[in-house]
């Protein structure tokens, strides 16, 4: 079933398209590694809940693991969501999995 959050929808196909598995943020966090394990694909899991979900933080906002580092660098600039929502003349402009969802 597709759900919506905010103004990106919180689909698998969207979820596709989204950086943050490649992320300097969540690259040492053990909680998204074990997430990304149980989620398996994407596009055919059945955990596919914005609490288990690593990525589209623009979407379902703040993380829910809490061992990522929000002090790195954030590449939603280089997301083709991104640029598709305009989400450069939003709010927050970046690190959605720290400040929250696009809006
Ligand atoms: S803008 Fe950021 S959070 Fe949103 S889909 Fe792209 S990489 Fe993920
Ligand atoms: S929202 Fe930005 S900082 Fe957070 S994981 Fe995604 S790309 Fe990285």
């Amino acid at each position: 079933m597709k759900q919506t959050t905010g103004i990106i929808p919180f689909t698998r196909s969207n979820a596709k398209k989204c950086l943050c598995w490649q992320c300097p943020v969540q690259i040492d966090s053990a909680c998204i590694k074990a997430n990304v394990k149980k989620m398996g694909d994407v596009m055919s899991t059945k955990f596919f809940k914005p609490q288990v979900v690593p990525g589209l933080y623009c979407s379902s906002g703040i993380a829910s693991c809490k061992d990522i580092d929000t002090n790195r660098s954030c590449i939603c600039g280089a997301c083709e969501i991104y640029h598709s929502y305009r989400l450069g003349s939003g709010l927050p402009l970046d690190h959605f999995c720290k400040d929250g969802r696009a809006r």
